[in-house]
């Protein structure tokens, strides 16, 4: 496959992902975490497809579009390791959806935060939460989620919280 498709696929399938990941929620009532702003893109979507969700971004540099980066009060700038902890404490029971695209080409960083992740999330989550993420989480009192038709195994993985 040329890697123009290989990027396409990639993107189709993180966008079926989050439509899907909406739809799981859309009964509930919550916030929404997004863990990696990156360039906005994933952060613009979820907001077009959520417009009534309160959304939280965490990164720790902006380096987005200059029309996808939210206001002061929904962001978390500096590392996650720092601000994820914080966001816990202060969304304890909220959070609704979580959208974790922080992933590096370092196997071994990426099983660290993925980690870390997994472990402080928790106590934020309410019943029926999802935890969407490139990377997979292990979130301790959470159960695998099928993917959307299509989206190949291990592309992305989903977690609902019970
Ligand atoms: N979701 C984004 C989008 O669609 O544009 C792409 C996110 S990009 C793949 C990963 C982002 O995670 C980068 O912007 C990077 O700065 C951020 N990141 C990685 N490790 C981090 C950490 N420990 N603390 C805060 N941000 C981190």
């Amino acid at each position: 496959m040329s890697r123009l498709n290989s990027v396409i696929r990639r993107l189709q399938a993180q966008r079926d992902c989050l439509n899907a990941a909406a739809e799981m929620i859309k009964d509930q009532d919550g916030i929404v975490l997004e863990v990696g702003l990156g360039n906005g893109r994933t952060f613009d979507h979820l907001r077009e497809i959520m417009p009534d969700r309160e959304i939280f971004v965490f990164d720790r540099q902006i380096a987005a579009h200059p029309k996808c980066i939210p206001d002061d009060d929904h962001l978390f700038l500096g590392d996650i390791f720092e601000t994820l902890p914080k966001a816990v404490e202060r969304f304890k029971g909220k959070v609704a959806l979580v959208h974790s695209d922080v992933g590096t080409g370092d196997e071994a960083l990426n099983a660290k935060i993925a980690s870390f992740i997994g472990s402080t999330l928790p106590p934020a989550l309410i019943k029926g939460a999802i935890v969407a993420s490139d990377q997979k989480i292990d979130v301790p009192g959470t159960i695998a989620e099928p993917l959307p038709e299509g989206v190949p195994k291990d592309r992305y993985f989903f977690r609902r919280y019970q």
